[in-house]
């Protein structure tokens, strides 16, 4: 046949900017995190070439579904209303869903948020979850498209509280953000790496051998150890 081999072909995947501890920016202005360096074991161990796209959660899961990207990695959870779109890998990370606030407020419970206004970001499992709660809780919804601005409207006042992955909260508060999260894990969830549904099934496949490989040979654990992610 004519079609060109896999191995021949550049991947575009898409990722969020900053998701930390999974992608962001360090120090010296690399482009770094779980996600970045997963992706990067994978495609070398499967001997795939790709180029990483950082463009904002939303728009990443856009660029996939508009075929503009061949696969997103951005700490996306695996849910039954997203693999009616797209077809994902296996799990690679367990994550989850949290609610937090300024940690010098006196804010201790989601029935504390009556009469005041969430930060969210667009297209995640946390704004869908503020939004199914809002009612019940009496909260409004304010959406941005990235975590850092997210976060500093809750550090400037305007939000009373913010909904983010658990373990990106946790990482950013370790890092010094002063915020405080509140009350249970939420909406327990895997990340996955995903392609639109149907498409690029080799990539699919290439991601799961990779990911056995560099959990058989200790990468995996090495990459979680490095952003102090690991896992149980
Ligand atoms: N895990 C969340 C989701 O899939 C958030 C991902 C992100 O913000 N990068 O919706």
């Amino acid at each position: 046949t004519t079609a060109t081999p896999a191995s021949d072909k550049t991947y575009v995947i898409a990722t969020d900017t900053t998701f930390a501890p999974f992608e962001f920016q360090d120090a010296d202005g690399n482009f770094v995190g779980i996600d970045v360096d997963i992706l990067a074991a994978i495609a070398e161990d499967q001997g795939f070439k790709y180029e990483l796209k950082s463009l904002g959660f939303d728009a990443a899961v856009q660029a996939v579904e508009s075929g503009q990207a061949d696969g997103v990695i951005a700490g996306m959870s695996i849910t039954d209303e997203r693999k009616q779109t797209f077809d994902f890998a296996d799990a690679y990370y367990e994550s989850g869903t949290s609610f937090a606030v300024l940690d010098s407020s006196d804010i201790e419970s989601l029935e504390d948020l009556e009469g005041k206004s969430v930060a969210v970001k667009t297209g995640t499992q946390g704004a869908a979850l503020a939004d199914e709660l809002a009612d019940e809780y009496g909260f409004t919804v304010n959406t941005f498209d990235d975590s850092p601005n997210m976060y500093q409207d809750v550090v400037s006042g305007n939000s009373a509280a913010a909904v983010e992955d658990t373990p990106v909260m946790g990482y950013a508060i370790s890092q010094g953000l002063e915020l405080r999260i509140i009350g249970d894990k939420l909406s327990p969830a895997l990340y996955g790496f995903a392609v639109l549904k149907g498409q690029n099934p080799e990539l699919v496949e290439m991601f799961n051998a990779g990911l056995e490989n560099i959990k058989a040979d200790g990468t995996y654990d090495e990459i979680l150890t490095k952003y102090g992610a690991n896992e149980g």
